[in-house]
């Protein structure tokens, strides 16, 4: 498993994260930033979304979070 967060405060909602990793990312229509999906997701607030995800899915949430133009996503 690795444990994937998004830092709500710096996303600026381009988009690219849940267009590269559409699996893990998606639109939080109440806020309009990023969130982890479920099943995945495990905390969810105003200031971060954080879940944990599949090795297999790894790859693809690195790619977004070196995609990221804030760094919002970090990876561990
Ligand atoms: S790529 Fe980064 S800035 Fe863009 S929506 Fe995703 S978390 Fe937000």
């Amino acid at each position: 498993m690795a444990r994937v967060r998004v830092d709500k405060q710096i996303c600026i909602s381009c988009g690219v994260c849940w267009a590269m990793a559409s699996e893990v990312f998606e639109l939080d229509p109440s806020t309009g930033k990023s969130r982890v999906r479920e099943p995945y997701r495990k905390v969810d607030s105003e200031k971060e979304s954080v879940g944990e995800i599949p090795e297999e899915l790894r790859s693809a949430v690195e790619g977004a979070a070196n995609a990221c133009p804030t760094g919002a996503i970090a990876v561990s």
